[in-house]
């Protein structure tokens, strides 16, 4: 079997403006038996003082409409779950609406912090931010235990690499096995982002989480593109599975109606 991209965003996406049938051409190509986005459901978006929501009945109904075309792929539905303590009813209000298949839990801002945004960073000071935004990450995976995945843990950090290389995630450590903890603990997948990887461009970073979470008992990954062009579909998978590898795990894992299948590598 060939896996599939299990974070990928299209134009029910604020962000993307991708066609399914674009990324559905690639799949089929590549063999995948599943076909999956995860569109962006960020409620209080920073910098954009909205709520950034998905139409998921649309994209349900697209998605329907291609099952005769590619009768080889299952059809999935998917999410990126941005995280925000004080939206938790909305947030399981649009979890009971679909059936999903698999929930990607993100953090992409809060405290009225846009992470993305390096200026934010400088305000506050580097170090101190990125506690913040681990703390937030912390916070999330200790009160909130409906999602499947937990998305780029090192999203925010990237956007300080980018300017000062010379600070390392090692720096917060005691955090990170915090949040390993919690997923651990609830029986949480982590996600290998490979569009933070690419951005970081070092492996040590990559490896350097890996053999964290695989001393502390982590086993679930999955590897994800985070795609918003169909171009980016599975992203330089087979680079890192070999990492993945070599830092001692033998399976991915994907999901069906959240329900979790390892993928041997
Ligand atoms: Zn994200
Ligand atoms: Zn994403």
């Amino acid at each position: 079997m060939i896996l599939h991209d299990q974070h990928i965003h299209s134009k029910y996406s604020h962000d993307s403006t991708e066609e399914i049938s674009n990324y559905l051409e690639i799949a089929k190509k590549r063999g995948c038996l599943y076909f999956v986005t995860t569109e962006h459901y960020d409620l209080d978006a920073v910098s954009f003082f909205c709520d950034l929501i998905a139409d998921f009945t649309s994209l349900q109904k697209e998605l329907k409409s291609y099952q005769k075309q590619y009768p080889t792929i299952k059809m999935l539905l998917g999410i990126e779950l941005g995280y925000k303590k004080d939206r938790i009813k909305d947030l399981e209000q649009v979890l009971n609406s679909y059936d999903f298949d698999v929930i990607n839990l993100s953090i992409h801002d809060g405290n009225n912090v846009d992470f993305y945004i390096y200026d934010t960073f400088l305000k506050k000071g580097e170090v101190t931010l990125l506690n913040e935004y681990f703390d937030l990450i912390i916070e999330a995976t200790t009160n909130f235990t409906h999602y499947n995945v937990l998305s780029h843990i090192d999203y925010g950090f990237k956007t300080v690499y980018l300017v000062n290389n010379k600070i390392k995630i090692s720096a917060f450590e005691e955090k990170i096995k915090q949040i390993f903890t919690n997923i651990i603990k609830h029986g949480k997948t982590l996600e290998i982002n490979t569009k933070v990887q690419e951005a970081i461009n070092d492996d040590n970073h990559l490896r350097y989480i890996l053999n964290l979470y695989y001393q502390m008992g982590g086993r679930k990954l999955t590897l994800s593109s985070d795609a918003h062009k169909s171009e980016r579909y599975a992203s330089r998978f087979e680079h890192y599975q070999k990492i993945i590898k070599a830092c001692g795990f033998n399976y991915l894992v994907y999901f069906v109606k959240q329900k979790e299948y390892k993928y041997f590598i």
